[in-house]
């Protein structure tokens, strides 16, 4: 199949377009290297360097070429950077998705995996773990745009019959994921600890969140490749919470640091416990989450020392 893959050289995209490429599928991407890397993707990958802000780019891409799918996963991430900034995070999040969608129709595609979120659209809930038939409250203006990315895909489906799956996903880690952002505990922890700096928690630890492998989240975006009738909007996590002084001991065994944490004050607006019942997506598809805590965060930190090391002995 001829897929393109917007936001090819994140953390995600990165690894959904090495699986896509091993399937022997024609593999193309569109990512404008605000966060992502070239160096994330393989030899000779085509990418389209360009923001989904760029409306006439995305045109005449799809004029040009025929995709049989679109993997959506280009996006502005930074929650913090859409509470001080919502109306940047909606040209990206909001309207660079309604240039995709546009392009799309113009050319024909008809069909979309989008790259939703859990935790900033649901919100803070009482029961978990949340299964999709809970309402929607984004405390986020990136929540809110991917909350909206979902109604448009909704909308698009009646007027153009442009098929759709958002896959809402819960706190995805894994090699690759960047340690420099702002979110992505794992990353952050792993990558001070490597390097025997302290890390932070910010608040007691007690605050919980689902903790999904990104070769998981690989395979939950592939089960909607190999089922073309499905549609809608389904959860991808494990429904297992984890504390955040838990994820920290656990990767204390694995990095054999031995520091306690820091501990700061509460992020403002952090959910204090959040999990996400994927049943549903199990149900439609063959698809369940197969990689334990223990084993990806393993798997993690051995990426994270090979990168580490690399980088020693070039410098
Ligand atoms: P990432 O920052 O590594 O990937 C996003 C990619 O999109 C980057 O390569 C970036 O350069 C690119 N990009 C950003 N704005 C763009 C624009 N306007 N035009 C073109 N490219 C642009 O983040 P990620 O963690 O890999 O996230 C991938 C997707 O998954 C995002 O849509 C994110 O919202 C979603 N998601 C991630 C998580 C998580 O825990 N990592 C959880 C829920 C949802």
């Amino acid at each position: 199949m001829h897929i393109l893959v917007t936001g090819a050289a994140g953390f995600i995209g990165s690894h959904l377009v090495e699986a896509l490429i091993n399937q022997g599928n024609h593999v193309e991407g569109i990512d404008n290297l605000s966060t992502g890397k070239k160096e994330n993707l393989p030899e000779n990958f085509l990418l389209h360097t360009f923001s989904l802000e760029e409306a006439d780019k995305l045109t005449t891409l799809f004029q040009k070429n025929t995709y049989d799918v679109v993997f959506h996963l280009a996006a502005q991430v930074n929650v913090r950077f859409s509470a001080e900034d919502p109306i940047a995070d909606a040209r990206a999040n909001i309207l660079g998705t309604l240039n995709l969608l546009e392009a799309m129709r113009l050319g024909g595609c008809k069909r979309i995996i989008f790259s939703s979120t859990g935790g900033a659209i649901y919100g803070e809930k009482e029961t978990l773990p949340i299964s999709e038939k809970v309402m929607p409250e984004p405390y986020s203006p990136y929540g809110v745009a991917k909350r909206s990315v979902e109604l448009y895909l909704g909308a698009y489906k009646q007027m153009y019959d442009i098929s759709y799956v958002a896959l809402r996903y819960a706190n995805v880690y894994g090699p690759r994921q960047n340690p420099l952002s702002e979110a992505g505990v794992v990353a952050i922890f792993i990558y001070h600890m490597l390097q025997k700096k302290r890390p932070t928690i910010n608040g007691d630890g007690t605050q919980t969140r689902d903790y999904i492998y990104v070769e998981d989240v690989v395979r939950a975006n592939l089960a909607a490749l190999d089922n073309p009738s499905l549609e809608g909007i389904f959860n991808i996590g494990t429904g297992i919470e984890t504390s955040l002084s838990t994820l920290y001991e656990i990767l204390q065994h694995y990095t054999g640091y031995t520091e306690k944490p820091y501990h700061g004050p509460p992020k403002k607006g952090d959910l204090k416990r959040n999990a996400l019942d994927a049943t549903l997506y199990q149900k439609h598809t063959a698809w369940k989450p197969q990689i334990s805590l223990h084993e990806g965060l393993q798997k993690t930190v051995a990426a994270f020392q090979k990168d580490l090391s690399k980088n020693l002995s070039k410098s």
